[in-house]
């Protein structure tokens, strides 16, 4: 992977992702929403359709209890922008396959797979890494055994676990048709 897809996925703010304040999220979503009012007049996101990704991006880091993770996935599935959300699943699995090798949390994988998506591949790349991540290489237990990046992977416990599950159903190849690859 190479392309820089830096128009979509420059830099930008720092997101409170990790602003909590022990706030329910009840509470947090009422507030989002009163705020979604008072900016658009109405309880909807078209306001944003027209603008920079950059710029949705941070309004959406601004509301308390929305982070980057949160913040990508409405820019990708809302808004259709190229734009490539990590949440735990793609942290462990890009931590694993050494694409994201010194991060420690999703949200600095999310920095640097912004340089190693191509462009135009954030919404499929998205969509089969978290089937790969529920499927093969889960949390616990991953099927490494069955798994089809196994000669790129360089996961030390891969060989422990390959002895684990060296069986696999169909059912755990369904993930292999893959979204517009
Ligand atoms: S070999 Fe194992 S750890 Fe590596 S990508 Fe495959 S399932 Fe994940």
């Amino acid at each position: 992977m190479g392309e820089s897809p830096q128009g979509d996925h420059g830099k930008h703010r720092s997101c409170n992702s990790n602003r909590r304040h022990g706030k329910p999220k009840s509470v947090r979503i009422k507030n989002i929403l009163r705020v979604i009012k008072q900016k658009f007049g109405s309880l909807t996101l078209s306001g944003l359709r027209k603008k920079p990704t950059e710029e949705v991006f941070d309004l959406l880091c601004s509301f308390d209890g929305v982070g980057k993770k949160t913040a990508a996935c409405v820019l990708m599935f809302s808004l259709g922008r190229d734009v490539f959300p990590v949440d735990t699943h793609i942290h462990r699995i890009c931590g694993r396959l050494r694409l994201a090798p010194n991060c420690k949390t999703p949200d600095e994988t999310f920095e640097q797979m912004k340089v190693l998506v191509p462009k135009n591949r954030a919404y499929s790349f998205h969509i089969n890494l978290i089937r790969f991540g529920r499927k093969i290489c889960r949390s616990t237990n991953p099927l490494c055994g069955n798994c089809p990046l196994y000669d790129q992977c360089l996961f030390p416990e891969k060989r422990d676990y390959r002895m684990k599950s060296s069986s696999a159903s169909a059912s755990d190849y369904d993930f292999m048709l893959l979204d517009k690859v």
